[in-house]
């Protein structure tokens, strides 16, 4: 029998009692693996009254307390990082090597979320005024929703949950439909680690479950993460409908290659951010863009062998560069972009399209393809193909180099590579997305920074984790307080002014 994946609910595990389940698949065989349960109106509301009732005993606890739970999970996620990383990329398709890093770069989020003693504080002013002293505190919001991608199924729900719950906030987290078991071990991680049942839910599901949260009344905030339109659409109606709301999208990230960049380094960086984890990455270099025609044919000389000897395969063997995508639908989607581009009139250098694994010819896989002489306006060139697909689009100069990732419709990150630092900083100031790399191909902040983009890249004004996390899942509340017996006769008890 099909093995179900059941939703998390008050810190137990819940089959699903809903007639609707979605299929998930082993994208290395093409086969469905197990079937994943989709949450009912009753199942969310569930899962909202748990994390509703966790509420008040989680938030009055102290910050230390909260963070020795937090602690105790990190070292759960180190021990158990074997299990974890097989699971995920059973469903997801990456490499055990990419599985540990989606699972690394999550954990130290937790690790910057145990600071939260030290990150939540309110601020003082003794004697703001006579007699009078201000301060601030940061409050937790409440019951806090996480929508998730399928691409980082363990960092993306640890980006939200792990400041969210720091900060006193309880949580229901939705994870993708396509690769739900590994938040859901999460889940159960996070409660052997210490924390209340209820504190950290997960339901299953798909639009329907999502509208479910965007509209439930005892949801105060919902962070999301996923593809553009759909951010858009989860930030107008969370937000009509009264919430805070993060929301994260799409991207088409460009590296800028100057002439005097290290050309070995950047066709290793160019193959380890374009290829790796199948291009299924938000923060992938999908375009590179080689500057002055000497440039471009030195990079394509170097790049076309590499790309051809990427190594597909199954995603346990420790030899595959990358493995499958994650669905048939995605490649197929993957493979229309490249009919298209060719459609459009770009060069198809590499073609990856008939790519075929003995032994797993119903695996999704797909060959590494690569573009030359792509441009602006070409459709495959504006939206994101999100798979093993890099674009080169020349530019005759600096200018005109830096307006493409600025001209673009997404914002994520961009990158430049030089050895010129003139060149860098101008490029670092100028350049119109929200997350630069100087020689560093995917500038994926560290926990301890914001991560966010510019313009359909993210809805909202406030970044995942750092100090932007820390601010998206607290309200603030400024006291300002006069006590009469510690003001001297004949003092002004008027509110301070300039005089
Ligand atoms: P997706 O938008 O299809 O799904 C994301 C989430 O939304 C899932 O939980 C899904 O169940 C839900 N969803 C799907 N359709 C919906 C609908 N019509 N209404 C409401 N909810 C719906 O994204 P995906 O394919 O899972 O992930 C890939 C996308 O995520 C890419 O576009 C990638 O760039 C983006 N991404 C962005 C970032 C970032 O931080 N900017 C990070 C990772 C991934």
């Amino acid at each position: 029998m099909t093995k179900q994946i059941p939703h998390f609910i008050n810190g137990k595990h819940e089959p699903g009692a809903s007639a609707r389940s979605g299929e998930v698949f082993n994208p290395n065989t093409g086969q469905i693996q197990s079937k994943v349960a989709f949450a009912s109106k009753g199942e969310v509301d569930a899962a909202v009254k748990s994390a509703k009732s966790a509420l008040p005993e989680w938030s009055a606890i102290n910050p230390q307390r909260r963070a020795r739970v937090l602690f105790q999970f990190k070292r759960l996620l180190e021990d158990n990082m074997d299990e974890l990383a097989q699971i995920l990329s059973a469903e997801h398709g990456k490499t055990i090597a990419d599985s540990k890093g989606d699972i690394q770069r999550g954990l130290e989020v937790v690790e910057f979320a145990c600071g939260v003693p030290h990150l939540a504080k309110g601020e003082f002013t003794s004697s703001a005024g006579t007699g009078i002293d201000m301060y601030s505190m940061r409050l937790p919001v409440g019951v806090c929703a996480g929508i998730t991608p399928f691409n980082f199924p363990a960092m993306i729900p640890m980006w939200m949950f792990a400041p969210a719950v720091a900060c006193g906030n309880t949580f229901v987290c939705k994870p993708s439909e396509k690769d739900p078991s590994l938040p859901l071990r999460l889940a159960e991680l996070f409660i052997e680690a210490g924390a209340p049942p209820g504190v950290l839910n997960v339901v299953h599901g798909d639009k329907e479950c999502v509208d479910l949260l965007l509209s439930h009344p005892d949801i105060a905030a919902v962070s999301f993460v996923g593809s553009s339109s759909i951010a858009e659409y989860v930030y107008a109606n969370a937000s009509s409908n009264g919430k805070r709301v993060q929301a994260m999208g799409g991207a088409k990230n460009h590296m800028v290659i100057m002439p005097d960049a290290d050309m070995e380094r950047v066709v290793d960086d160019l193959i380890g951010s374009g290829y790796g984890s199948a291009g299924e990455r938000c923060m992938a270099i999908a375009v590179a863009v080689p500057v002055g025609e000497e440039t471009a044919e030195h990079l394509m000389e170097k790049l076309v062998p590499r790309v051809e000897s990427l190594r597909v395969g199954p995603s346990q063997d420790p030899q595959s560069d990358y493995g499958p995508l994650v669905t048939a639908q995605h490649r197929d989607k993957v493979k229309g972009y490249i009919n298209m581009g060719i459609e459009e009139g770009a060069t198809l250098a590499v073609d990856g399209r008939d790519f075929s694994l003995q032994g797993y010819e119903d695996g999704f896989f797909l060959g590494a393809s690569l573009f030359d002489n792509v441009t602006a306006g070409m459709q495959s060139y504006k939206e994101e193909i999100f798979g093993p697909v890099l674009q080169v689009a020349r530019a005759p100069n600096f200018e005109e180099a830096i307006a493409l990732p600025t001209t673009h419709d997404y914002g994520n990150g961009a990158a430049v590579y030089t050895r010129d630092g003139d060149t860098a900083r101008e490029f670092a100031a100028r350049v119109g997305v929200g997350m630069v790399g100087v020689n560093v191909p995917i500038p994926v902040p560290l926990a301890y920074y914001s991560f966010g983009g510019w313009k359909r890249s993210a809805f909202g004004d406030m970044n995942q984790h750092g100090m932007d996390g820390i601010r998206f899942y607290t309200k603030l509340k400024t006291v300002t307080s006069r006590w009469p017996s510690g003001v001297k006769e004949g003092s002004d008890f008027s509110i301070p002014t300039m005089k």
